[in-house]
């Protein structure tokens, strides 16, 4: 094995079909960690039999709730249920060592008045520019989502394999640009009929697949118009639970 990625949770803000929120659980020889942390990743790691034990980091596309409020409950497990001492990595736009807190605070307030047992790394990157997290080499690039924040998605190499993840996000040809030579891309695709520029649907894209330089497509994020869809979708879509090894 050299790299695995678990689908925690394929579904978009709502639940669509009961899915859980977004979360990839992306495991290898050298390093574990998340790309985005929707509430419900530490159950779905729980549900899949991963220990929480296990992560390095966290990298969060953006500052959306079902992207990124699951954090607080690794915090609480990793202070009573399995106490942590070494640092967790948070990986984020601008902005996500405050939210972060704020989301914290007020989800425990007792709590996150008191020291952590465990350091929090907060590495808030700029888009485009490249850093490396752990043994991970991370590309961020902005993608057009939410309009008063920035929005991320993510190109990530590590032991030789490479993954692109969307975040939520609109139409951009920086999807095309980053998933050339990719082993795996994550794509969200939250609509079928609806055509926003802050998300995207599956005509859309359907229309550029053949431009995609990935090895394989996983299409995530689901939403409601898209199960509707089911049988137009000639695509592969990731179900809660989907391990794809690369
Ligand atoms: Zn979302
Ligand atoms: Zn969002």
């Amino acid at each position: 094995m050299t790299a695995r990625v678990t689908f925690l949770g394929t579904g978009d803000a709502f639940n669509a079909r009961a899915r859980c929120h977004a979360s990839y659980l992306v495991s290898t020889p050298s390093t574990t960690f998340l790309l985005d942390c929707g509430p419900s990743a530490l159950l779905a790691m729980k549900r899949d039999g991963h220990s929480p034990d296990a992560l390095d980091a966290v990298l969060l596309s953006h500052l959306h709730g079902d992207h990124f409020a699951g954090l607080p409950f690794f915090f609480l497990t990793y202070i009573f249920d399995a106490p942590r001492e070494r640092p967790l990595t948070i990986v984020g736009p601008k902005g996500t060592e405050a939210r972060v807190g704020d989301l914290y605070r007020a989800m425990y307030r007792d709590l996150s008045s008191r020291p952590m047992p465990f350091e929090l790394r907060y590495v808030e990157v700029t888009p485009g520019v490249r850093c490396a997290v752990g043994p991970v080499d991370v590309l961020p690039f902005a993608v057009p989502h939410s309009q008063s924040e920035i929005s991320l998605g993510y190109r990530v190499a590590v032991d030789g394999k490479t993954i692109l993840y969307s975040g939520d996000s609109g139409w951009t040809e920086a999807l095309v640009t980053h998933s050339r030579g990719t082993d795996l891309f994550i794509c969200e695709c939250c609509f079928y009929e609806t055509r926003v520029d802050f998300h995207l649907d599956y005509p859309r894209i359907a229309e550029n697949r053949a431009r995609f330089g990935c090895r394989r497509l996983v299409l995530t994020h689901v939403g409601r118009e898209v199960h509707e869809h089911r049988a137009d979708i000639t695509e592969e879509i990731g179900n809660d639970g989907l391990v794809v090894e690369l």
